[in-house]
């Protein structure tokens, strides 16, 4: 049992590789490996680190959206892997996604009543299709859309308009946990922040919580209550954002934030450049997976495995500095 509203524990989501003629299993990409967090109700996590990190990985399998190689994923207390069939499908109307690319995600062919509205379809929500337009048109005014859109289709509107389109449809059936993937990185930066502000405004208003990805600091700064930084498929840090932002622990985190630097008053960021790139998770690093790239590097740290410790107030680090 857990008093959390999200408690997921060392959650591994790895995947097959297969080669030859008869598509033998040769290996594993350990997409996450292990990955451990909570979030509470009305809480925001960021989720950040560089593409092919395991970060969308995680939320698809936090949400059953792939089957999970091991781990528990707990949701007001239930082991959402152990439910199946009708259970999971009841258990689903509590937690959605909102997917990164808005044009990708909605069918073009299907009008805005149809689209918003298939999720109430879907849990017999609505008996009819008045109500479903209904409930449909409520939630399109709460996403900021105007009413009067319900029978126009998806291809009609801007790619901001979309991704509130693609809010309005995950939220149409009042789950607590919103899972935000890149929601807004295929949107142009002046529509950005006012896309961020609408997902801040519904979680004031409906008490939401967010597991919010992004590549992006400065979004999952303004967004986020604690911060979780991955790297090859594991946490590396995990901290209260302004902790995370004002007193990076990990390597990766402060090279990851000296690339993107948030102007502080009075505080100069020297750029620390990482060497090679991301190693592939099909073949991970001995010990620190970080270490062919670490500026930090020491001898012990290509052979053991460091762990997420905690070294401060809610301030995690998997780092053999802190030993
Ligand atoms: Fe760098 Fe070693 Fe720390 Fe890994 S354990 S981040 S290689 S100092």
């Amino acid at each position: 049992m857990t008093g959390h509203l999200l408690d997921v524990r060392n959650l591994k989501k790895y995947f097959p590789v297969r080669s030859g003629i008869l598509q033998k299993i040769t290996g594993q990409v350990k997409a996450v490996d292990g990955v451990t967090f909570f979030l509470d109700k009305g809480e925001t996590l960021g989720l950040v680190g560089e593409s092919g990190c395991g970060k969308s990985t995680t939320g698809r399998a936090v949400l059953r959206l792939l089957p999970v190689t091991e781990g528990d994923v707990f949701f007001r207390g239930r082991n959402l892997l152990a439910l199946s069939g009708e259970n999971l499908r009841r258990a689903r109307r509590e937690f959605q996604m909102v997917f990164q690319d808005p044009f990708a995600s909605l069918d073009p062919r299907m009008t805005v009543a149809q689209l918003v509205g298939e999720p109430l379809e879907a849990h017999g929500l609505a008996a009819t299709v008045g109500e479903r337009n209904d409930k449909v048109a409520a939630i399109l005014e709460e996403v900021g859309l105007d009413a009067s859109y319900l029978h126009r289709y998806a291809f009609e509107f801007s790619g901001g308009q979309r991704q509130r389109i693609g809010i309005a449809r995950a939220l149409v059936l009042n789950p607590s946990l919103v899972v935000a993937d890149e929601p807004v990185s295929a949107l142009d930066v002046s529509i950005q922040a006012q896309v961020i502000n609408l997902l801040v405004e519904l979680r004031e208003k409906y008490g939401l919580t967010y597991l919010f990805i992004a590549h992006d600091l400065s979004v999952v700064r303004h967004i986020s209550d604690r911060v979780a930084v991955m790297y090859l498929g594991r946490i590396v840090e995990m901290a209260k954002t302004e902790a995370l932002f004002l007193n990076p622990l990990h390597p990766y985190t402060q090279a990851l934030l000296s690339a993107a630097p948030v102007p502080e008053p009075g505080k100069k960021e020297q750029r620390i450049v990482l060497g090679g790139d991301v190693p592939s998770p099909l073949n991970p690093p001995s010990g620190c997976p970080f270490h062919p790239r670490c500026f930090r590097v020491m001898d012990r740290c290509s052979r053991d495995v460091p762990h997420l410790q905690k070294r401060g107030e809610g301030h995690f680090v998997s780092c053999h500095l802190y030993d």
